[in-house]
């Protein structure tokens, strides 16, 4: 497994509780050490439990540098990061970096599987780059969500596995033994595609709510009365219908960004994509509008209190966070920030992160909830409201009970739903 990352430490984890022998490796000498000693830094629930109990049955090893470790090998996954490169397609340098290294030392008949996100044409890539008749190139992407990595890792919607080499695709697909998931097998350009299509998909979603409900202001409709109603539908399915900040996270932005550019490479106007992306930059912006209109117009030297900071609730991952978005743009005008994430104890430039939420409400003329930790929902609003000095709280995630907000003095507004003051 090479890469230890969101990705590639959930599925090592997990392919050794389900029996198989899988060597960990990453460029990060800290951090397999940290691993050798069953440390793990990311927060997702059960992981590091699962990295425990590997490294004691002696399935799970960790090590640094990938050649070492590929030398007995019957595949190999990479899961190195695929971020958005200049120009916004992806960056494959590190997929084609490691692909370089171990090239010469794969086993015959060693499957090299794409698990990072790439983009069609890159398995392709790939072999052209090996030059190696005998080593099958599969593309297996993976769907895991933060925060519940290994369980969706366990209980999978699906498994896709996409190769030239049909039965070096049914091989891999058999290595999730006894998952009750269906398998997808299908060539590599297919494979690779899904999961794009999906991401984008998802991400198309959420801008297509985030419009609603931004009708559902101009109208004075209701979007959790809306994405109920519409929820309900099995065609449309109840997830992905909350409104928000804006999507963000390391997947969605990369990944649509890139499908734009794949779409751009082979003549094809992707509107209905780019339409999506502009529409969630503008959805920052109607954020921050609405803020600025709790703040009396002006947020240059507002004192802002903001509650989360991680792209979601669930996980401590800060890259390409909403929260961090809109956070962004009102430091630049100005705004004076104090920030609170449960998940989240680190230095941010531009804004004071403290360790109570309660301190984000001093002396602060608005708070504005950003990410949806259920925690904000019980905090003692009497309390934030005492030591505020404005009155209004901006909820983002329509996470709060607008009516408690109102019991503590404080006047709510979320988004897509009616001011309650
Ligand atoms: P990550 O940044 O959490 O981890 C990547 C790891 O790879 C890091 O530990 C890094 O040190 C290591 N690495 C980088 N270059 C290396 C090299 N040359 N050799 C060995 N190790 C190297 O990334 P992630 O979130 O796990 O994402 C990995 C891939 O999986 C990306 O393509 C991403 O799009 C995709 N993916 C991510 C998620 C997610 O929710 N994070 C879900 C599905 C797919």
């Amino acid at each position: 497994m090479v890469g230890t990352g969101y990705v590639g430490l959930t599925t090592g984890a997990c392919l050794a509780s389900l029996g198989h022998r899988v060597t960990c490796v990453d460029v990060d000498e800290a951090k397999i050490a940290r691993l050798s000693a069953g440390r793990v830094d990311i927060l997702e629930p059960g992981l590091a439990d699962l990295v425990v109990r590997g490294i004691g049955t002696g399935r799970l090893s960790f090590v640094v540098g990938a050649r070492a470790a590929v030398a007995e090998a019957d595949g190999v996954f990479l899961c190195v990061p695929t971020p958005m490169g200049a120009g916004g397609s992806a960056d494959l340098r590190a997929v084609e970096a490691v692909a370089n290294e171990i090239g010469d030392v794969l086993p015959s008949g060693c499957a090299l599987i794409t698990k990072s996100t790439v983009p069609v044409g890159t398995s392709k890539r790939i072999r052209a780059m090996l030059g190696r008749a005998d080593v099958p190139v599969v593309s297996n992407p993976e769907f895991l969500r933060e925060g519940t990595a290994v369980a969706d890792f366990l209980g999978p919607d699906r498994i896709v596995v996409g190769s030239d080499d049909l039965a070096a695709a049914r091989w891999v697909g058999d290595l999730y033994g006894d998952l009750a998931a269906p398998v997808v097998v299908s060539d590599a350009a297919s494979a690779e595609l899904v999961k794009y299509a999906a991401n984008c998909f998802l991400a198309m979603k959420l801008s297509y709510v985030n419009s609603i409900a931004e009708l559902c202001e101009r109208l004075g409709a209701d979007i959790d009365l809306v994405t109920e109603g519409m929820g309900y539908d099995r065609r449309i399915g109840r997830s992905f219908l909350k409104p928000g900040p804006g999507w963000g996270g390391s997947c969605l932005p990369k990944d649509t960004s890139a499908l734009v550019k794949v779409a751009e490479s082979v003549k094809y106007d992707f509107r209905m994509l780019t339409s999506a992306i502009d529409e969630n930059i503008a959805q920052r912006d109607r954020i921050v509008a609405k803020i600025a209109g709790a703040c009396g117009g002006s947020l240059a030297g507002a004192r802002i209190g903001l509650l989360g900071l991680a792209f979601k609730a669930g996980t401590n991952d800060l890259r390409d966070s909403p929260a961090l978005a809109v956070a962004s743009v009102l430091g630049a005008v100005g705004a004076e920030l104090t920030a609170y994430d449960p998940a989240v104890d680190s230095g941010i430039d531009g804004m004071t992160v403290v360790d109570d939420p309660y301190q984000v409400a001093k002396d602060a003329d608005v708070i504005v909830v950003l990410t949806e930790w259920a925690e904000f929902r019980s905090l003692d609003w009497g309390l934030m409201a005492d030591a505020m000095e404005g009155d209004d709280v901006v909820d983002t995630r329509n996470l709060l009970d607008p009516q408690r907000i109102l019991d503590a003095g404080l006047s709510w507004q979320g988004v897509g739903r009616p001011r309650v003051t």
